[in-house]
C-alpha cells in the first residue's frame, strides 16, 4: 500500500500526471526513514531534514509534522513487514512545462513502504568494496533532490566494479558517498567531514557522531583529503538503509589490514544497541 495525495491505495493503481514537475524537471525533495519493530527511526530530525529541503527549494510544506506522523505511522500500519523502508517524495506538482515555478500549483506527495533489507552478516564480518570516483554532482548536495542521475550514474560505475559504493572525491578532498555518508579513522581518530554544501547532512553520520562522543571515541569533523582516504586505518559508510558498514577495499587496495578495524566494532555494536534501546522506548 502506497499513499498519494490524501489517499492510501495498492502502488498499482496509483498516477500521477504526466506534466508533474518531479516527472519533467526532477523539481522536488524526499526523505528515506527506517522503520524498526514498526517505528519509525529518529523522525523527528527526518522531518527536520524535509523542511530544510523544501526551504532550500522555496517549496511550501504541504503537512505539519503532525500530519506527517499521522500518515507515516497509518501507512506503516498498512503494510506488512515489521521492519520498513519508508519513502517520501514531494514534488511541486503539475503545471504546464516552464521552467519557473507555476502559480497555483498543488504539491505531490508520496509515500511508499518497501521492506527493510539491512545489510547481510557477511557483509558487517568482511566489510565491502569501494571505488572512488570525481564528485561531479552540483553544489547543493545538501539538499536532498529527487534528480539523482549523477548519484545514479556514479553508483552504477561502482556496481560495475563489483564494488557496493563509490566513495566522492572533490579538489584534493572527499565529500562523501554516491549514496551513503563517509568516515575514516587516521591515527586512531575517527574523523568526519563538515557538513556543508558539498554532501548531504546524513541522520546516521549524526548518529555516528552522538555515539562516539557518548563513548568517548576520539573524533574530529573536519575536511578529509584524498591522501588520508587512501592510507586510512579505516573507512566506513553510513545510511538509513546501510547503517554502519566497513569499506575494506577501495579501488582495489586494503583499507588498513583488509578486514573490518576495531574502531568499526566498536561502533557497529554501539549503533546496534542504540537501535534497540530506541526501539524499546517506543
Ligand atoms: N549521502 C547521500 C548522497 C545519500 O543519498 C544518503 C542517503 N541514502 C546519505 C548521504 C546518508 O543519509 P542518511 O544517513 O540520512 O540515510
Amino acid at each position: 500500500m502506497i499513499y498519494l495525495n490524501g489517499e492510501f491505495m495498492p502502488i498499482e493503481q496509483a498516477r500521477i500526471p504526466v506534466l508533474d514537475r518531479g516527472f519533467i524537471f526532477g523539481d522536488g525533495v524526499y526523505e528515506v526513514i527506517p522503520v524498526y519493530s514498526r517505528h519509525p527511526f529518529r523522525l523527528a530530525e527526518h522531518l527536520r531534514r524535509l523542511q530544510s529541503s523544501l526551504d532550500s527549494i522555496k517549496l511550501a510544506n504541504p503537512h505539519n509534522d503532525a500530519t506527517w506522523t499521522r500518515l507515516i505511522g497509518r501507512l506503516i500500519e498498512l503494510n506488512e513487514p515489521e521492519d520498513q523502508s519508508l519513502y517520501m517524495h514531494v514534488t511541486r506538482g503539475p503545471a504546464k512545462r516552464d521552467h519557473a515555478f507555476p502559480k497555483d500549483v498543488t504539491p505531490t506527495v508520496f509515500l511508499m513502504s518497501n521492506p527493510l533489507t539491512t545489510p547481510p552478516r557477511q557483509q558487517v564480518n568482511e566489510g565491502v568494496c569501494a571505488i572512488t570516483a570525481v564528485d561531479n554532482r552540483w553544489l547543493r548536495c545538501d539538499i536532498k533532490a529527487i534528480a539523482l542521475l549523477p548519484n545514479v550514474l556514479l553508483r552504477q560505475e561502482a556496481v560495475e566494479a563489483g564494488c557496493v559504493e563509490a566513495v566522492l572525491l572533490r579538489e584534493g578532498f572527499m565529500t562523501e558517498g554516491a549514496a551513503s555518508n563517509i568516515f575514516v579513522v587516521c591515527n586512531d581518530v575517527l574523523l568526519a567531514p563538515p557538513k556543508n554544501h558539498l554532501m548531504l547532512p546524513g541522520i546516521t553520520y549524526d548518529v555516528v557522531l552522538e555515539l562516539a562522543q557518548a563513548a568517548g571515541i576520539r573524533h574530529e569533523v573536519r575536511e578529509i583529503s584524498e591522501a588520508e582516504l587512501r592510507g586510512a586505518q579505516e573507512v566506513w559508510l553510513t545510511s538509513s538503509t546501510r547503517e554502519v558498514l566497513a569499506i575494506t577495499l577501495l579501488d582495489d587496495a586494503p583499507v588498513g589490514n583488509g578486514k573490518p578495524g576495531p574502531m568499526f566494532s566498536r561502533m557497529y555494536a554501539l549503533y546496534q544497541d542504540y537501535k534497540n534501546r530506541v526501539m524499546r522506548s517506543g
